[in-house]
This record gives structure tokens, sequence and C-alpha cells, in this order.
């Protein structure tokens, strides 16, 4: 069985203890690899690493830094195809889904071959006479990223190409369902100049976390992953004394008015909600019909499903793939066993689930009960609830009374309701027409309540914040004929 290893320091290496962890292959169900279960030992490894390479890190020119995301960004873009089939063969979803997600991510390495031009501090000349006075922004020191399973390439890339351009070293915890990708990335980050110790990789489940958390010498740790990992990861980090941007789970609701065109809507809803099986932070999983608009939408989407096809991403035509495990496939099953909604579709159905492989069909469910477990929990997978309400304003309280805060969207031909739902959503991230509103790299990607935990949001100009802090140095250069001595407080003069 081949064994998925760390990196640390510059090479691949093996558990202290051989501790390992099954990978499978969410398409035929069958374990394809092993990877390797960090230890303390070896997370401790990883930190030391990183913390031996930061002052050579850090001491490196910008223009230098940047530069080796130039290269970084050539090298995966060169890889792209072998990238993208690592991503399907250990997570499921479709090859064209993993060039999408790859897409997203390249986006960030882009920005921050970019980011010299932001990490400009400010300089005030002559604040006082003969006194000037300037902010700088340094790196944090070591940094760690634990990443989810549902976008093993992005949502690393989010976080790695912003700390490491910014001076920082990096110590990545990827998610142990689908760990490949990450090894291919940091070969690429090596080959593109990245030295020893400054990006490493800890393969493994808590025991790895909870070793980053505890570790004194990590400085900020930003996590992407499931809401109550989420505010662990935020409540133990911040009592550790490091900085902390903790991503959590959603419930995107996207809002559809009696004057929106249903066949573009269901279009949306379809694509938003199936897509790589629901397993999206930013997946519609509500669609809030308002008044007349329901019959026509819910009919205009089941006929949609009926075309969805679902496979292996070895079909070139398959649209869905598996979800990513037996126990999450029969848990996302089971919400349809219950009660709470009419299930108009019913995924369990569809040939595909029959197995081999984690696959469930396309599911929808009308006149979903805003206290059932359709509404109230994160269901990530395919199944796409409807809820009905007769007001806009109704639409919007169910919005902002949800927990939840990633993503929301509407749907109208109205410039007006439009704009009104932007300002009065309680949201961190909102679509107009749009379903999947993923912010372009050059803004930041997060949401509210309790999908984010911490205060800056991840990538762009506010994951340049998270990984650097300000120093601002007050100064002068006396002329020494000048000079005397003044025990009052500094005044500015
Ligand atoms: P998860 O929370 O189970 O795991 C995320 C990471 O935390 C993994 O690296 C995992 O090994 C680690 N982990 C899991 N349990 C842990 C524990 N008890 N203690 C310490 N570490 C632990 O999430 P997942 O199932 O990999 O990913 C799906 C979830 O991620 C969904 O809830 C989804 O909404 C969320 N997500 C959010 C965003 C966002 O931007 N807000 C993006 C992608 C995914």
């Amino acid at each position: 069985m081949k064994l998925i290893p760390h990196w640390i320091d510059g090479s691949a290496v093996s558990t202290t203890d051989g501790r390992s962890l099954p990978v499978y292959d969410p398409a035929t169900g069958q374990q394809q690899a092993a990877v390797a279960a960090a230890t303390e030992a070896d997370v401790r490894a990883a930190v030391r690493a990183a913390a031996a390479a930061f002052p050579g890190w850090r001491g490196t020119g910008l223009s230098r830094r940047a530069e080796v995301m130039f290269r970084f960004r050539e090298l995966v873009d060169a890889n792209r195809k072998e990238i993208a089939g690592l991503i399907s063969a250990e997570h499921g979803k479709t090859v064209a889904d993993a060039l999408g997600e790859l897409a997203r991510g390249i986006e960030n390495i882009e920005f921050a071959a970019g980011a010299p031009a932001l990490l400009k501090g400010g300089f005030t000349e002559q604040a006082s006479t003969g006194v000037d006075v300037y902010s700088i922004r340094q790196p944090l020191g070591v940094v760690a990223g634990i990443t989810p399973f549902n976008f093993p390439a992005m949502v690393p890339l989010w976080m790695l190409c912003t700390a490491l351009v910014a001076g920082n070293t990096f110590v990545l915890k990827p998610s142990e369902k689908d760990p490949s990708v990450s090894l291919l990335l940091a070969d690429l980050l090596h080959q593109a100049g990245v030295p020893a110790g400054a990006f490493n990789v800890v393969q493994g489940d808590r025991v790895a976390v909870e070793a980053l958390l505890a570790d004194p010498d990590v400085a900020a740790v930003s996590f992407v992953g499931s809401t109550p990992v989420a505010r662990h990861i935020y409540e133990t980090a911040t009592k550790a004394g490091k900085r902390v941007q903790a991503l959590g789970g959603a419930k995107n609701h996207m809002v559809v008015l009696p004057d929106a065109d249903v066949g573009a809507a269901a279009d949306a809803a379809i694509s938003a909600g199936y897509g790589s099986a629901g397993e999206r932070c930013m997946a519609v999983s509500v669609v809030v019909a308002v008044g007349s608009v329901a019959d026509p939408l819910v009919d205009a989407i089941a006929a949609r499903i009926a075309g969805i096809r679902v496979g292996p991403a070895s079909d070139p035509d398959a649209e869905m793939g598996p979800l990513i495990s037996r126990e999450h496939r029969d848990r996302v099953a089971g919400y349809l066993a219950g009660g709470g909604g009419d299930v108009v579709v019913d995924g369990r159905t569809a040939p595909v689930a029959q197995g081999p492989g984690f696959f469930l069909g396309p599911s929808l469910v009308d006149n979903v009960a805003t206290d059932s477990g359709y509404y109230t929990d994160e269901i990530f997978g395919p199944v796409l609830s409807v809820v009905r309400v007769d007001t806009y304003d109704e639409a919007v309280r169910l919005v902002n009374a949800n927990p939840y805060g990633n993503g929301t969207a509407i749907f109208t031909r109205d410039g007006g309701a439009a704009r009104r739902f932007q300002y009065d959503a309680v949201c961190g991230m909102v679509g107009i027409n749009v379903p999947i509103p993923v912010p372009v790299a050059y803004y930041s990607f997060g949401g509210w309540k309790s999908s984010l935990f911490g205060d800056l949001h991840m990538y762009g100009p506010e994951g340049l914040e998270f990984y650097t802090r300000t120093k601002v140095v007050t100064s002068r250069w006396p002329d020494p004929s000048t000079s005397r001595v003044d025990l009052g407080f500094p005044e500015v003069r």
C-alpha cells in the first residue's frame, strides 16, 4: 500500500511511530493509499524547521520573494492536469471541477506575486519639527494552515501564497482524506525557490492539529473547516496567544423573487446545489422561493435533475462525483429518511447510489420546515431544500436569523430589490444573480456569524493584514548643536 509522507525541511519524511490513516478512492469505495499520521514529535520537527528557516526567508528581498511566486505560478500552470488528476483521485470531484478549483487557487499565487505593492508602509515627514513617523509591516514568524477535504489545492493556496510572500514560514496540515496534492505543491514550491524549511507539510488528524495549536513557536493559525472545529481552533489557539482566523461551515440561501427568470434561477440552483456533490462551503443548500415563483421553480429544478450525469471522475461526461466517505454519504442519505419536507427527487434511488463507491444522486426537498434537520444542519451533500415564503421581508428575515453567514444570493430582475438585499443581508459574501459569490483574489473571502471566528477574512488584502504586523517608527536625526535635556512629556512641536 502506497504511504503518503510528510514534507519537512525540504524533503519527504515518514512518521516516527509508523501510525497511518486510510485514503479511499470515493468512486470505488476502496482504500487506495495510507497517509502518515504525524506525532507531536513530527509536528515539532516541522515547526523547528520553519522557525530555523524564518530569519533567512524574512531577510530575502521582497522582490525575490515575489519572483518565487511568479515561478511557482508557472510551475503550477504547467502541472494543472497532474494536480487536477490527484484532486479527483482522492476527493472524487470531476476533473473539470478540479481544474476550476485550481484556477481559483492560481489567482491567489498571482495576487501574492503582486503583493509587494500592498506591503508598502506609510510615511509622514515632519510630523514634528525634525521628526518623521513611518509604519512598516513585518511577518509574524511561523504560521500554520489547517485545511478541509473539499478544496485540497485551493484552500492551501488561499493561505500559503500570501503568508510566504509576506516573509513568514509555513506549516500546512492538510485534510487526511485527500493529502497528496499538498506534497505536489510542496515540491513545486521547492522548485520555485522556496528554501528548505520555509514550507512544510505535516499529514494527519487532530493529533497533529493539537500539537500545532500548543506549539509556542507557531505565531498564527489559519483554519478552514467545519464550525465546531473552527470554534475549537479559535478558542484554543487564541488562549495560547496566537493570532487566528478560523473559517467554519455554512448554510447558504439563494433567494428567488417572483420576477426572476425561472430558467436562469433553476440553472443556478442546480449548478450551485449539486456541483462538487454539494460539498462546497459556498454551495447553495436552501432555495428561498418567494411567492408565485415557487411552483414553476421547483418544477424547473426537478426537470433539470433528471439530466445530471453522476459518475466517477474517470467518466469524461460525469458532472457530479461521489461524496468523500461512506459515513458521510450515509449521514447525508439519512436526512432523506426523516421528515421535515416533501421529497421531490430522492437521490437514494439513483442507480449510482447502489454502489460501488460513495455515490448519492441529487435530491430535492420542497416545503422544508425551518425547524427540521434539512434546514438547521449543514448537510454538505447533494440535497437541495426549498423553503417557501410570501414576501421579500420574510426571505431576508430567514437569511439573517440563520446562525451561519457565509454566502447568500438573490435572483431578481429588480435592481432596487437587489441593492436592498445587498444592504440588508447579514452575511459575508453576497451574490446578485450569481449563486456562488466567491470573491476574486484581490478582495478577501470570509463569512460572518458562525461561519468565521476571528476578525480578518482569508486571502487578498485582509490575508496580507493577517500575516503581517505593523510597527510604527518615530525618528529624529538631530543636529547635535540643538540637542538639550527635556524631562517633559514629548509634545508635537
Ligand atoms: P473538518 O472540520 O472535519 O476538518 C478540517 C480540518 O480539521 C482537517 O484538516 C481535519 O483533519 C481537522 N480536524 C477535524 N476534526 C478535528 C478535531 N476534532 N480537532 C482538531 N482538528 C480536527 O472539515 P472537513 O469535513 O474537512 O471540511 C468540510 C467543512 O469545511 C464543511 O463544514 C465546510 O463548510 C467547511 N468549509 C468552509 C469553508 C469556508 O471558507 N468557510 C471552505 C471550505 C470548507
